[in-house]
C-alpha cells in the first residue's frame, strides 16, 4: 500500500471495497444505524502522493484519471477542506501538534457517491501516507481511532485485510481470510446517491441476518453458496430513490452469474463471476449495452 519514493515523498494506493452482506439492525441515540457488513478490498485504486511542503501549507490537486465518456461527476470532488484527504490532514495536525506541510496528488479512479467507499480509501491512505511522511510514529490502533472520526469505514482499510466483517457504525472489525480469490463484475451506473439519503430510508430489521454462514461459505470456498447468499438490507431503499439501481437488478438477474448485489449505500451494483475470464467477458457485453462505468474485478490478494 505505501512505496517511499524518496525521502521528501511517498506514495499509497488505495483500494475500493464491496459489500457482501449489510444488514442494518437498529437506529442508535448518536443517530448511526448498528450494522454487520461483510466487506472486500477490489483491484480499482486510487493514489496518492505526498510531498513535504512548508509547515502550515496543506496543498492537494485533484487529477481524475477516467476518460469523460464514463458519465463519472469529477465536479462533485471537492477541492477544498470538504475533500476528506484534507480533512485527515488537518486532523492528524491537530491532534499530533506537529507543525508540518504537504502536498497532496490524488489520482482518482475509483468513482463516486458509488457505494465503494473511495473517499473512506483516501482519507485511511492520508493518515498512513503522513504517518510516515512526517515520522509520527502513530500505532495502527491509533491511526484506527483516527480514522472512525473520519468516517464509518475508514478502519476497515486501515486493517489492511482483504476481507472483514464489520460491525458497530462500520468500525469494529474481524478480519476474514478468504481462500479463494473472487472475481466481479461491477457496473456503476451514471447515477449516484447519498449514503445519508439512502439511510433515512431504510427500515431496520426486526429479525436481523447474520453473516456467519456467508463467513462459512467463504472459508470454505463454495462460491455458489457465497452467490446464494448475498444480502443488503440497503438495497430497497436505493432502488426506490434510483430507478437506474432497479434496472441493474434486472439486467444482472439475466446474466449467468453465481449471485448479484448492490454494493453498500449504492449505486454501484456487482456480479460474483465463476472466474476471471467471466468477468471480463460480462465486463465486455454490459459495456456495449450499458452506460456508467463497467470493471472487471477480483479482490485484492
Ligand atoms: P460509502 O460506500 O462509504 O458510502 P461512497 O462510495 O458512496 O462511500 P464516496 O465517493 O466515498 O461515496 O464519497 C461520497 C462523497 O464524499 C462524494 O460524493 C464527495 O462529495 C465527498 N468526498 C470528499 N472527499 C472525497 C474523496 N477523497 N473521494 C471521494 N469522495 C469524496
Amino acid at each position: 500500500m505505501l512505496r517511499k519514493l524518496h525521502a521528501d515523498c511517498c506514495e499509497v494506493s488505495t483500494p475500493a471495497k464491496l459489500n457482501l452482506s449489510l444488514e442494518v439492525s437498529a437506529q442508535r441515540p448518536d443517530g448511526y444505524h448498528e450494522l454487520e457488513t461483510l466487506m472486500v478490498t477490489i483491484n480499482v485504486f486510487d493514489t496518492l502522493r505526498f510531498t513535504q511542503a512548508p509547515a502550515g501549507h496543506l496543498g492537494l490537486c485533484n487529477h481524475w484519471c477516467v476518460s469523460r465518456q464514463h458519465h463519472t461527476t469529477p465536479d462533485s470532488l471537492p477541492t477544498g477542506p470538504d475533500n476528506l484527504v484534507l480533512q485527515a490532514a488537518s486532523l492528524l495536525l491537530r491532534t499530533t501538534g506537529v507543525s508540518r506541510g504537504v502536498d497532496i496528488d490524488l489520482f482518482k479512479r475509483i468513482p463516486l457517491a458509488a457505494g465503494l467507499a473511495g473517499g473512506s480509501s483516501d482519507a485511511a491512505g492520508t493518515l498512513v501516507g503522513l504517518n510516515s511522511l512526517w515520522n509520527l510514529g502513530l500505532s495502527l490502533s491509533d491511526l484506527s481511532e483516527l480514522g472512525a472520526r473520519l468516517g464509518s469505514d475508514v478502519p476497515f482499510f486501515l486493517a489492511a485485510t482483504t476481507a472483514a466483517i464489520c460491525r458497530g457504525r462500520g468500525e469494529i472489525i474481524e478480519p476474514i481470510r478468504l481462500t479463494t480469490s473472487l472475481h466481479f463484475v461491477v457496473v456503476k451506473p451514471a447515477a449516484g446517491l447519498s449514503t445519508a439519503q439512502v439511510f433515512q430510508n431504510c427500515q431496520p430489521a426486526q429479525v436481523p441476518i447474520s453473516s456467519s454462514g456467508l463467513v462459512r461459505s467463504l472459508q470454505c470456498g463454495d462460491l455458489g453458496r457465497v452467490g446464494l447468499q448475498l444480502f443488503n438490507r440497503l438495497g430497497a431503499p436505493a432502488e426506490k430513490l434510483c430507478d437506474q439501481v432497479s434496472q441493474l437488478r434486472d439486467r444482472f438477474t439475466r446474466l449467468p452469474v453465481l449471485g448479484h448485489l448492490m454494493s453498500g449505500s449504492g449505486t454501484s451494483y456487482f456480479g460474483l463471476c465463476h472466474n476471471s475470464q467471466q468477468a471480463r467477458q460480462l465486463a465486455g457485453r454490459l459495456r456495449s449495452t450499458h452506460p456508467g462505468q463497467v470493471f472487471a474485478v477480483q479482490s485484492c490478494v
